[in-house]
């Protein structure tokens, strides 16, 4: 039996069984869906592309995997080598592991590290943002405020390492002012927060936040997992306002196998090098730099450059709100749009049942969440498609 994620196993509905993926399509035995989840964001290529697909067997005719534990290989050489080059300013040490929660766990580890090998024992604290989800893992979970994912907290009460503040510069303000020799990092989902409800906020936060970390020293950590490659309208956030820690995950994979990044830059890189192993980083996922997971996403960097995905995301960003222009009903609450990524919140989340089984008679894979109905689309959609998955959206809101 297999137990699914974030479901009530004995009330789930049956999940659709997917018998074929191609392009921005999942097809079932009975129905062609338009896919606007992009298999949790990572797709971002669709499915089946012939390119990466290519990349991995070819890989795989080599060796699938060797651990970097004393060994080394190309293609985790040449993934870090273009993650340098590939990201701004001086992002420059790649530690890779196998999801996007653990290499959150290692940024955390990494920043409490950082200060403790410089004798700055006191620097325990970590200031994270409301409404923040960073994966399902226990330091992840204490960084991340969501009930609605994470209520096993409650049974041992809030962290008291963690602090967190809505994306106000006036609480920014103030939190430095009262932790500041405390805190070892703050760690933000930059501009756009996924999980917690596709929120919205203005780089002017991010400009701050930067700001008040060079003052009092603290790292700045962005878990672009979900943001990374595009999603925002930007390559990364990151290129707005440069971070001493970058994760990334997701779309990092194009979709095919589980992998992950924790970028560090130069400073961080110095407070772990010297002669004192006790300074090492401890840690080391098993399939960290799996050469399959390096080859494919080599390939997705290649592709996501070479055919200016960074055009297409624009595409579809223009033809979402241009689609969306005037829509409104009195049960919503905000739409809200950003780059690749759109959000119907509305006031009830039952305005949302059976949203789902509506969408795959329409022809659309959709996965409401809470209050949230949302689309993050393969940036390979054409425009037919995504005019229907926002068709589908508005449909649902008029015929009821
Ligand atoms: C999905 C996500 C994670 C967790 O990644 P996994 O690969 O599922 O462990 C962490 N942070 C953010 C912002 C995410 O969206």
């Amino acid at each position: 039996m297999i137990w699914y994620p974030y479901e009530q196993m004995k009330t789930m509905k049956t999940p659709y069984k997917i018998v074929d993926a191609n392009g921005v399509y999942l097809y079932t035995e009975d129905q062609k869906l338009i896919d606007s989840v992009s298999s949790w964001w990572s797709v971002i290529h669709g499915y089946k592309n012939p390119e990466l697909t290519a990349a991995i067997k070819e890989q795989a005719d080599k060796f699938a995997h060797v651990m970097l534990g004393g060994l080394t290989h190309e293609p985790v050489l040449k993934l870090s080598e273009k993650l340098a080059e590939f990201l701004p300013g001086d992002l420059d040490y790649c530690f890779f592991s196998d999801s996007g929660s653990v290499a959150v766990e290692v940024s955390l580890k990494m920043a409490l590290q950082y200060y403790m090998n410089r004798g700055e024992t006191q620097r325990t604290m970590v200031l994270a943002l409301e409404h923040a989800y960073h994966g399902d893992t226990f330091k992840a979970m204490e960084v991340g405020d969501d009930e609605d994912y994470h209520f096993v907290l409650n049974a041992y009460g809030k962290s008291p390492y963690v602090v967190h503040i809505p994306t106000e510069i006036d609480a920014l303000e103030k939190a430095f002012e009262t932790y500041h020799d405390k805190l070892n990092c703050f760690v933000v989902e930059p501009l756009l927060q996924g999980a917690g409800g596709m929120r919205m906020y203005d780089v002017s936060f991010l400009k701050r936040a930067r700001e008040l970390c060079d003052q009092y020293g603290v790292l700045l950590i962005f878990d672009e997992v979900a943001t990374g490659f595009g999603r925002t309208g930007n390559r990364f956030v990151a290129d707005l306002v440069l971070p001493d820690i970058l994760v990334l995950g997701k779309a990092l994979t194009g979709g095919y196998i589980g992998h992950a990044v924790t970028v560090a830059n130069h400073r961080v890189y110095d407070g772990f090098y010297d002669d004192n192993p006790v300074h090492a980083l401890m840690h080391g996922p098993t399939f960290m730099g799996n050469a399959l997971a390096c080859s494919v996403a080599l390939k997705s960097i290649e592709l996501f450059e070479r055919d200016d995905y960074m055009a297409k995301i624009r595409n579809i960003e223009a033809i979402t709100r241009r689609e969306m222009q005037g829509f409104s009903d009195s049960r919503i609450k905000e739409v809200r749009m950003m780059g690749g990524c759109v959000c119907i919140e509305v006031y009830d989340p039952a305005t949302l049942n059976g949203y789902q089984n509506f969408a795959y008679q329409n022809g659309v894979f959709s996965r409401p969440f809470l209050n949230y109905l949302y689309a993050m689309v393969p940036y390979v959609m054409e425009e037919p498609e995504l005019v229907q998955v926002l068709s589908v959206m508005k449909k649902w809101f008029r015929g009821k």
